[in-house]
């Protein structure tokens, strides 16, 4: 039998390393961590491609240079983490229509403050809707003009998948500012997950060798009770404790990874099913030699085509690794599920087509091609929450509520910062401090009942 923890945590992403840590800083030494993985890290996550480090998933620091000082760009500055600044406003000046031909830029700035009034317009209407009584779906209905020509659905796709700072103000760039810096270490984003684990975890030439992080362990049932928490793994093994701090993605609370014994409460089921998941998926392609634009204020192009979000965003990576030869295109919810369900030759032939419909038929073909499958994986279930501008305050609560012993942590749970790093970073320190709070609520009533007795 294993011995009784007072904490588990389900998950080694940021957010669970981050709540170990303020445990372990507030003399909760005897916690365990338990990673379905074989990894730290979680969305966090690099891989040799192409003779360079790529990031699967978080790849940006977003919101530096303002008043207050974004807590990941802090650790990213201790730890020397090698970014570069990158700023995608200027993709918009880069569109290729089907032939290959740029649109004039007056072109594109039209089209893009048309998108950006419509949003607006949009925005304003659904917070009226909402806020009347009403349920007169006809206000809606009469929504600003509709995107239709290649152009507009690019405009409108970079628009609402990838920034919205235009249109509302964005906590992330409010409290940190505007500026964005890509990570390019070869030791990957996650560097700054192991030196955070360094600080309370035994290691050893960047290992963890510590036995209370167990990767390898999916956790499958979890019950709680008014005495504590048990935790059944899906090897077969049980864990216990006094509480258990979830930080597993919204995706896998959705999914029935994971059942609760007694099950969750409406109220919870409710807010966890109604937050809506991103998914959002860089492909990698190498290339012998690049053929692409590379001045400044090139980083970034896009492809306008009569499906919207059909390889619409580039990327290339020589300013993160100059020679590489690497290009990266974005694609978000269907289109990502479509190419995650096809082979990847499939996925190489759709993108090669699109490249030569940009820069020509000669262009060399890819050396190499890399499809990450956040959709797919059963750990994440997709890349990150996405709630709507407005958010009903009570619906973010009720996701990160606990539940008796039971407490929520991930960049789900985070009001002002979901879907980013920081957001899960900060949201792990908020629950442990929760929790610790907890703790001494509890100890407060053991002794005030043994004083009685
Ligand atoms: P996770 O990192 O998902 O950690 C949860 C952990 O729980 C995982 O390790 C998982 O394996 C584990 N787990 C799941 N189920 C179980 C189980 N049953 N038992 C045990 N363990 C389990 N953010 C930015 O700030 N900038 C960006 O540029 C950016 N780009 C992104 C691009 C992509 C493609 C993706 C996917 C995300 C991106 N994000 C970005 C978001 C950012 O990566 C996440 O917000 C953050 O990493 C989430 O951390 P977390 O700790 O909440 O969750």
């Amino acid at each position: 039998k294993n011995p009784r923890s007072s904490v588990i945590i389900v998950g080694a992403g940021i957010s669970g390393i981050s709540a170990a840590k303020v445990l372990a800083e507030n003399g909760v030494d005897d916690m365990l961590i338990l990673e379905a993985s074989d990894r730290i890290g979680g969305r966090i996550r690099k891989e040799e491609f192409g003779e360079v480090t790529v990031e699967l998933g978080a790849g940006w620091i977003a919101g530096v240079g303002g008043k207050q000082s974004n807590p990941v760009w802090e650790l990213a500055k201790q730890s020397n983490l090698r970014t570069c600044f990158s700023d995608y406003s200027y993709a918009r000046y880069n569109i290729y229509d089907r032939s290959g031909k740029i649109f004039p830029s007056g072109i594109a700035a039209d089209s893009y403050k048309k998108a950006v009034d419509s949003a607006i317009q949009r925005l304003s209407q659904e917070a009226n809707h909402d806020a009347s009584t009403a349920h007169d779906v006809s206000v809606l209905a009469e929504t600003p003009s509709t995107p239709k020509t290649p152009i507009e659905l690019a405009i409108d796709f970079i628009l609402h998948d990838f920034e919205m700072a235009e249109v509302e103000p964005i906590s992330t760039y409010v409290d940190f500012g505007d500026r964005e810096f890509l990570v390019a270490d070869q030791r990957g984003y996650e560097h700054l997950l192991y030196k955070m684990a360094e600080t309370f975890l035994t290691t050893k030439e960047d290992k963890i060798l510590d036995s209370r992080l167990k990767l390898n362990k999916v956790v499958r049932e979890l019950q709680h009770s008014r005495n504590g928490v048990s935790v059944t793994t899906e090897d077969g093994c049980v864990y216990e404790a006094n509480y258990v701090i979830l930080s597993v993605s919204i995706g896998v609370l959705q999914s029935n990874l994971i059942s609760f014994r007694p099950p969750l409460p409406r109220w919870k089921t409710e807010a966890i099913s109604n937050c809506d998941v991103m998914v959002y998926t860089k492909i990698f392609l190498k290339f012998p030699y690049k053929f692409w634009p590379c001045g400044p204020e090139k980083e970034f192009f896009i492809y306008a085509h009569e499906r919207r979000g059909y390889y619409t965003f580039w990327q290339h990576m020589e300013n993160a690794y100059p020679g590489s030869n690497v290009l990266v295109v974005t694609l978000t919810n269907g289109e990502s599920k479509r190419v995650e369900a096809q082979p990847d030759e499939e996925t190489l032939r759709e993108a090669m087509e699109v490249l030569r419909n940009m820069f020509g038929p000669e262009i060399p073909d890819a050396l190499d091609i890399l499809v990450p499958r956040w959709w797919n994986n059963r750990f994440q279930r997709g890349s990150y929450s996405n709630y709507p501008i407005y958010v009903n305050h009570q619906h973010v609560d009720d996701i990160k509520a606990p539940v008796g012993r039971v407490f929520f942590t991930g960049e789900h749970t985070s009001e002002k910062f979901s879907g980013y790093v920081h957001g899960a970073y900060l949201s792990g320190i908020d629950t442990s401090k929760a929790l610790l709070e907890e703790m001494r609520k509890d100890k407060g009533r053991k002794n005030e009942n043994q004083a009685f007795l």
